[in-house]
C-alpha cells in the first residue's frame, strides 16, 4: 500500500486507498492467484503473514485496508460470504455463553442462529426490534457475552441506536457487534458510535454490481477475540477466491456515487407513495413518520440507504400481484447492486415468518427514478 492521499471516504474508495502497484505503477491490484508464496534463503517471507492463500491472500489486501480505513478501525477481514463472516463471529463464543440479538434481523442469520445456539449449547435472546429499552432488558451483567444488532433491519428497517446498545453491551461485560450492510461505511460508523465488532454482507452495497458474494468484519481492537475470528476464517477455510477479492475492490470504488443516487431515488420514492391510497404504509427510515427516524437521523449522516418496503392495502395475494406487475423492478431477493429488486418476503421466509404478509421489499437502484416512481404507479392500479 502506498501513502494516502486523503482520509475522506469518497477518495479512499475512488483511489483504493490510493493504490500504486510496487512492481509496476499500475493503478489497480493485480489479481494475484498464487497459493502457496517463497521464501528467502533467511526463510522471511515478502509480505508479513503471507505464505498460504487460506490464511491470507495478498489479493485481499487492498479491500481489508480501505474497509478498515473506512470504518476506523484497527484491521478487517474479507470471507467468503456475508453468511461466512457472520457465523465465525458466532462460532468463537462458548458453549452456556448468552447472545441477545434481534427478533426480526436478516432471516438466514436468526434462522442459522436460531439452530446453532440449540446445537452449541448458547444462550439466545431475542429482543423487540427497535425497542431500546427491550434490548436494555435482555442483556444480563456478567452473562452476556454479545450483542447483535442490525441497523436499518430487514425488512422493516427499524434502527437500533447503537451508542445506547454499546453502552448497554459494555455495562454487561458484553461485546456489540453491529451488521451495518444497509447503512455502508458511507452513511453509519457503528465503531466510533461504541460498536466492537462491524460486519458488512460485501455482496451487497460494497460490491453493487450483484456479481459476488462476500463477506466482512472490521474490529476496533486486534484483541484475542479478533485473533479467535481470523483463525475461524483460516481454519474454517472460509475464504473468498481472488478473482472475487479484486472484483469486490473494483466495486467498492464507486460505492459513494452509487450510494448516494441509491438514496435519492429512495427518498423519492418514499415521499410519493406515503400518502397513495393503495398503500398502507411506506417503511423507510428518511420518513419523519417512521418510528426509528430520530435515531436514524442522528447515527447516519449523508442519507437514510436505498432500503425501503411498502405495505400495500391488502392481503399477501394482493401484494404478490403489485410485484408480478411490475416491469422495471426486478423481482429477485438480494439488495444493493445497481438495479431495483422488488420481493415478497413472507413468500420466501415461510410460515412463523414476522413479517407483514402485504410487505413488498424494494432495493431501490440508480436508474432514472421517474422510471421506478411509474413502474410502481402501475403496478399499484
Ligand atoms: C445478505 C445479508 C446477509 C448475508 O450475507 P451473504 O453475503 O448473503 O452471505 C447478512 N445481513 C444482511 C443485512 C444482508 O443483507
Amino acid at each position: 500500500m502506498t501513502e494516502e492521499s486523503s482520509s475522506r471516504p469518497a477518495t479512499l474508495l475512488a483511489q483504493a486507498g490510493h493504490y500504486e502497484d510496487a512492481a509496476t505503477g499500475g493503478v489497480t491490484p493485480p489479481i494475484q492467484p498464487s497459493v502457496t508464496f517463497a521464501r528467502d534463503r533467511d526463510y522471511a517471507l515478502r509480505l508479513d503473514g503471507v505464505s498460504y492463500a487460506r490464511d491470507r491472500s495478498p489479493t485481499f489486501l487492498p479491500a481489508e485496508h480501505v474497509l478498515a480505513r473506512l470504518e476506523g478501525g484497527a484491521q478487517a477481514l474479507l470471507f467468503a460470504s456475508g453468511m461466512a463472516a457472520a457465523t465465525a463471529v458466532f462460532r468463537c463464543l462458548a458453549p452456556g455463553d448468552h447472545v441477545v440479538a434481534p427478533r426480526v434481523m436478516y432471516w438466514a442469520l436468526r434462522d442459522w442462529l436460531q439452530r446453532f445456539c440449540a446445537q452449541w449449547g448458547l444462550e439466545l435472546d431475542l429482543y423487540a426490534t427497535g425497542d431500546d429499552a427491550d434490548l436494555a432488558r435482555r442483556v444480563r451483567p456478567g452473562r452476556t457475552r454479545l450483542v447483535w444488532v442490525e441497523t436499518p433491519c430487514n425488512p422493516t428497517w427499524e434502527v437500533t441506536d447503537i451508542a445506547a446498545a454499546a453502552a448497554v453491551a459494555h455495562a454487561a461485560g458484553a461485546r456489540l457487534a453491529v451488521d451495518s450492510t444497509v447503512a455502508t461505511p458511507l452513511l453509519t460508523r457503528p465503531l466510533e458510535l461504541g460498536a466492537d465488532l462491524v460486519f458488512h454482507s460485501a455482496t451487497k452495497y460494497l460490491n453493487g454490481h450483484s456479481d459476488v458474494v462476500a463477506g466482512a468484519l472490521v474490529t476496533r481492537d486486534a484483541d484475542a477475540h479478533w485473533r479467535a475470528i481470523a483463525d475461524q476464517r483460516a481454519n474454517g477455510g472460509a475464504i473468498l477466491g481472488p478473482f472475487e477479492a479484486w472484483l469486490l475492490l473494483r466495486g467498492m470504488r464507486t460505492l459513494d456515487v452509487r450510494l448516494r443516487r441509491a438514496c435519492d431515488n429512495a427518498m423519492t420514492v418514499a415521499r410519493h407513495f406515503a400518502a397513495h391510497p393503495e398503500v398502507e404504509a411506506v417503511l423507510y427510515p428518511g420518513l419523519q413518520e417512521h418510528p426509528g427516524h430520530a435515531v436514524a437521523a442522528r447515527q447516519m449522516s449523508g442519507g437514510f440507504g436505498g432500503m425501503l418496503s411498502l405495505l400495500v392495502r391488502g392481503d399477501a395475494a394482493r401484494a404478490r400481484a403489485v410485484a408480478g406487475k411490475m416491469q422495471v423492478f426486478v423481482r429477485a431477493t438480494s439488495l444493493g447492486g445497481v438495479e431495483s429488486l422488488v420481493e415478497h418476503r413472507a413468500s420466501i421466509e415461510g410460515p412463523g415468518s414476522p413479517v407483514p404478509p402485504n410487505l413488498l421489499r424494494m432495493s431501490i437502484g440508480i436508474e432514472d427514478p421517474a422510471d421506478l416512481v411509474a413502474d410502481i404507479e402501475q403496478a399499484l392500479g
